[in-house]
């Protein structure tokens, strides 16, 4: 297969890796939202698409959708380049991807929001197309805190603190950056930005009272640690984590 992006593809070649039982589809679910004053408004948009990609090759049978790179960044809309889709506007896309690739034939839907604020939302879509498509699989991984402790965890093999590596902008998330797309980090911008807890009372301070709540500077971490080396481990070990969690869900 010379692609597994359906964008890239024709029919002929989409009905083709039907016949032959590439039967999943992976999307991935970014956003378009200030990342701090050193990363680019696409980071999860690209960071999304690129793991989407690589977890489709990783599964052997299955293509990739457009990624959806607007997501739900209401509480980042104060700083400027932030585009938001609601709630509702988001659910729909998801519901329309489904509705429109299981009438060729696909039954497995891998849904991989790589933005905190489409965690909820995407579990709200899977589980009502659980109930109208019920011979189709569709998994999401939408555990928030799951994720945030991998990425902490991938951090901590290189010596760096829950609270450098951050949930957002920080450590772990620039240096995914600097692996993908070292020419749209801008290094002589990197400074700390909120150090501290973040668990369940900080989040939904975010989420109902917007970032500048914990953060001035758009920072969840410190990306002064980041580098172009650890990156590429992260990303190594993000795929491996969600292809294990397909696995499980879709192949069970
Ligand atoms: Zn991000």
């Amino acid at each position: 297969m010379e692609t597994l992006r359906i964008e890239e593809m024709n029919w002929w070649d989409v009905q083709e890796a039907i016949n032959q039982g590439y039967t999943t589809v992976v999307i991935g679910i970014g956003s378009i939202e200030q990342h701090g004053p050193h990363l680019p408004t696409q980071t999860d948009a690209l960071i999304g698409d690129v793991v989407a990609n690589r977890v489709a090759a990783r599964l052997k049978n299955a293509l990739q959708a457009p990624t959806i790179r607007i997501g739900c960044s209401d509480h980042h809309l104060t700083f400027p380049g932030t585009i938001s889709y609601k709630e509702s506007t988001l659910k729909a896309i998801i519901h329309d991807y489904v509705d429109s690739l299981v009438r060729h034939g696909f039954s497995n839907f891998a849904l991989l929001p790589s933005h905190g604020g489409n965690f909820k939302t995407t579990q709200e879509a899977i589980d009502e197309i659980k109930t109208e498509h019920p011979d189709c699989k569709i998994m999401g991984y939408t555990d928030l805190f799951g994720l945030l402790d991998a990425l902490h965890s991938f951090s901590g093999e290189f010596g760096v603190t829950e609270e450098e590596s951050g949930a957002h902008a920080g450590e772990s998330e620039t240096s995914f950056m600097l692996a993908l797309a070292e020419n749209l980090v801008k290094k002589e911008r990197f400074e700390p930005g909120y150090i501290g807890p973040l668990g369940a009372e900080q989040t939904q301070l975010i989420f109902e009272k917007g970032m500048p709540t914990l953060t001035k500077n758009g920072i969840l971490g410190d990306p002064t640690k980041a580098s172009r080396e650890k990156g590429e481990t992260y990303l190594n070990n993000l795929v491996s984590l969600l292809v294990d969690e397909i696995r499980k869900d879709l192949e069970s």
